[in-house]
């Protein structure tokens, strides 16, 4: 194996497969290094995948790629303890030729994926991880420095790839820390059930057909985070992820969190006699814009998670990943072809494109976002549970005249949040919020 390469890739998920792939294709010398025993093997998601970002770098995928189902509907829950009210939205329109959302398995998902970056070029190596990087005398990263034997391996430009932790940057000293209020806690669960059960359960008509439910409410306890169930091929995804500071401040356990959201009297009866297959537990970049660390330098550069490039509100990650990792290549195969050496500098091409997409345009639309749920739990308590109350009250049939129920719903809701004052102020802060 050479040891000086046009690109280093740290990781294979799919910011750094997306990155390796497209250079690779473009003829650069690209070394791509994961801890896993194989690509994927310790991923998490939940899982959708968003054919769009992939579709850009390997338009023909749908052909061989481990996909599960595509998604013809999306269910929107507000739990409180017993009760769920939900909004959905189906349509066939989703059973196009080439469908805009499938249900996938990371472990899958990633070895496919690692093999089309194979077969573009890229060298692969596994159950190795990168240590440290290597500066010269100017501070400029020169390379990596990994757990194998066979010392350093150098590179035109390394591409941090790594994930949430951001390990490598920070030993660095190119990044700081995390912080535990800038990443949610997610747990999942991969429940198997026969496919005639889940199609169903979910009212599936087509083979490949899929549903995939978001939940908001009891599911998490107070705490900022939301809940997921999704329908893969013969089995079901399920999982709740909330703000790490608060499952450190409310000390709940997250499995009893999601053991809790499996016996809601709306999800139990869906996940009937499936049997565990799979427990995982992740970070999820949840910062939003204003964590995104610095994200260039003299010979690197960061894509994907590392980036803290997750759209928390509409519960997109791998897209972002693999449109930065792609950006990211663009820019290196650029560079190479005006002779340009890759420095903070040059790189303000990969930062532009970045700006010009949807990645730093949609976290940017929703920078104060994060802050606003931190600080406004009711959101995530009383709005669930005062919605749920009203909607008991007003389909109950008591005895109680129609325009006295819909007093006592307005009553409630306004008392909830302290008089009306306190909802108007909330709606404003939403409104502002999502501008
Ligand atoms: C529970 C959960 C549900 C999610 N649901 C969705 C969803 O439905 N849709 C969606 O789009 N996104 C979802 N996401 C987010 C999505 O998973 C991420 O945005 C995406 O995986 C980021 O890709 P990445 O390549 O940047 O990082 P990762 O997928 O984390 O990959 C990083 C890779 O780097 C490797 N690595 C790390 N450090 C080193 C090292 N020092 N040396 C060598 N290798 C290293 C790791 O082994 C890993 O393979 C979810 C995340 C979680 C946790």
């Amino acid at each position: 194996m050479s040891d000086h390469f046009d690109a280093i890739v740290v990781g294979a998920g799919p910011s750094g497969n997306a990155c390796a792939y497209v250079m690779a294709k473009a003829g650069l010398n690209v070394l791509q290094i994961d801890r896993g025993e194989y690509p994927g093997s310790k991923n998490v998601q939940g899982a959708i995948l968003y054919a769009d970002a992939l579709e850009r770098i390997i338009p023909d995928f749908r052909d061989d790629a481990p996909l599960e189902r595509h998604v013809i509907e999306q269910r929107f829950w507000m739990l409180s303890e017993k009760s769920h009210t939900g909004a959905q939205y189906r349509s066939d329109e989703f059973n196009e030729e080439r469908p805009n959302r499938y249900t996938i398995l990371r472990a899958q998902f990633d070895k496919w994926f690692s093999r089309q970056v194979r077969a573009a070029g890229a060298v692969l190596i596994t159950e190795t991880t990168v240590k440290d990087l290597i500066k010269d005398d100017a501070g400029r990263v020169i390379g990596v420095i990994t757990d194998r034997e066979g010392g350093p391996i150098y590179a035109n430009a390394v591409v941090l790839a790594e994930g949430v932790n951001g390990i490598v940057g920070q030993r660095a000293k190119l990044r700081p820390e995390i912080k535990a209020n800038h990443v949610a806690l997610a747990v999942k669960e991969t429940l198997f059930l026969p496919e005639e059960t889940v199609r169903e359960r979910f009212n599936l008509a087509g083979e490949e057909d899929g549903v995939v439910i978001e939940v908001l409410g009891s599911v998490s306890s107070g705490m900022v985070g939301t809940g997921f169930l999704y329908t893969n091929k013969e089995s079901i995804s399920i999982g709740v992820g909330c703000l790490l500071s608060d499952f450190a401040e409310t000390k709940i356990a997250p499995y009893a969190l999601l053991d809790k959201f499996k016996q809601h009297p709306s999800v139990a009866p869906l996940l009937k006699g499936a049997e565990m297959k799979e427990y995982v537990a992740h970070l999820i970049p949840e910062g939003g814009y204003d964590a995104i660390p610095r994200l260039t330098g003299d010979g690197w550069l960061i894509v994907g998670d590392a980036g803290q490039f997750v759209n928390a509100v509409h519960r997109e990650g791998s897209n972002l990943a693999m449109t930065s990792g792609r950006l990211a290549a663009e820019t290196l195969i650029q560079l190479r072809a005006e002779g340009k050496p890759v420095t903070e500098a040059t790189l303000k091409l990969y930062r532009d494109k970045l700006a010009d997409s949807f990645v730093m345009k949609d976290l940017k639309k929703y920078r104060k976002v994060p802050r606003l749920l931190e600080g406004n739990r009711q959101f995530f308590t009383t709005y669930p549970a005062v919605v749920n109350k009203a909607m008991q009250m007003f389909l109950r049939v008591d005895g109680v005249d129609k325009a006295s129920k819909e007093a006592a719903m307005m009553r409630g809701v306004a008392k909830a949040r302290g008089g009306w004052w306190g909802v108007v102020t909330d709606i404003f802060k939403m409104a502002r919020a999502w501008r």
